[in-house]
């Protein structure tokens, strides 16, 4: 295979030259360009981090609540400097086509809830990823869940997240799907409750719920994303002009920001380096 094409619904794309020789982007990515810090993804593709207990954890109860195992191509050590990321060189061309195909939203069954549908919009030539933690039926539409874990029992929802889950929905919209409502669930890790088989009756609450709406359940948090179209392909459009060499990565260096990130100690716009960590 070409390492300049992915294919995609049975058809070869030919890739943009993007920073970091990303093959795609990834919607987790944008959500964090945009609402927390560019500069943070900027040195993730730059630098290999330290993965740690909690980040294995995570992944572990991702799994647990999904009834899959952790995310092939995520190759992750813990306490070694590992690069986290599948999305560039030949490795992410493989990893498209190979993954990311098996699990294409066009061949799923969505009549039920569906756990790890890729979607994959291409604007101006950029392939953007999704990759939906579920897909969930409501009443006579879609619903999207992103699936967040958290080792701190208040389950507090971020901005980012919720982005991310309305970035997917206005994906599907974009494809073609009439998706209404973006959700993102938080549990607890180590908590009883299982998204993959509670996804039923999870389905009928969460179509009652608005969105902004928030409510909990014991050790999972719930929240309703607002989906405002127009502003999202915006704010894609922004992220993509820092991977299309358009611009510098800006950075965001709140106090807040900056204490909770990988490279607090080492970026050199941090504002938490030198402090007690
Ligand atoms: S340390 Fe602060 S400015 Fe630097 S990447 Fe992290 S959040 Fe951004």
């Amino acid at each position: 295979m070409a390492r300049n094409y992915i294919v995609w619904n049975g058809e070869q794309l030919q890739l943009p030259k993007l920073k970091h020789d990303a093959v795609f982007l990834m919607v987790s990515n944008i959500a964090v360009q945009s609402k927390i810090c560019e500069y943070r993804i900027h040195l993730s593709y730059m630098k290999p981090r330290e993965v740690g207990e909690a980040s294995l954890e995570g992944i572990e109860e991702h799994g647990r609540q999904l009834g899959v195992r952790a995310e092939a191509g995520y190759d992750l050590d813990v306490g070694k400097g590992v690069p986290t990321l599948v999305n560039r060189g030949e490795e992410g061309v493989e990893y498209f086509n190979s993954v990311v195909g098996r699990r294409w939203i066009g061949k799923l069954d969505l009549s039920r809830p569906t756990a790890e549908a890729a979607i994959v919009d291409v604007v101006e030539g950029v392939p953007i990823l999704g990759q939906v933690d579920m897909v969930i039926p409501l009443q006579g539409s879609l619903g999207i869940v992103e699936l967040k874990t958290t080792g701190n029992r208040f389950a507090v929802i971020h901005e980012h997240e919720l982005m991310q889950a309305a970035i997917y929905c206005v994906m599907m919209r974009r494809l073609g799907y009439n998706c209404s409502n973006a959700f993102v669930v938080k549990v607890i890790r180590g908590t009883s409750f299982n998204l993959m088989r509670e996804a039923d009756s999870l389905a009928s609450r969460l179509s009652s719920m608005s969105p902004g709406q928030a409510i909990r359940m014991g050790d999972v948090a719930i929240k309703g994303a607002k989906i405002d179209e127009a502003t999202i392909m915006r704010d894609i459009e922004r992220a993509m002009e820092y991977w299309l060499y358009k611009r510098n990565p800006t950075h965001n260096n709140s106090p807040s920001n900056c204490s909770h990130c990988d490279y607090w100690n080492s970026c050199p716009f941090s504002t938490a380096r030198g402090m007690h960590h």
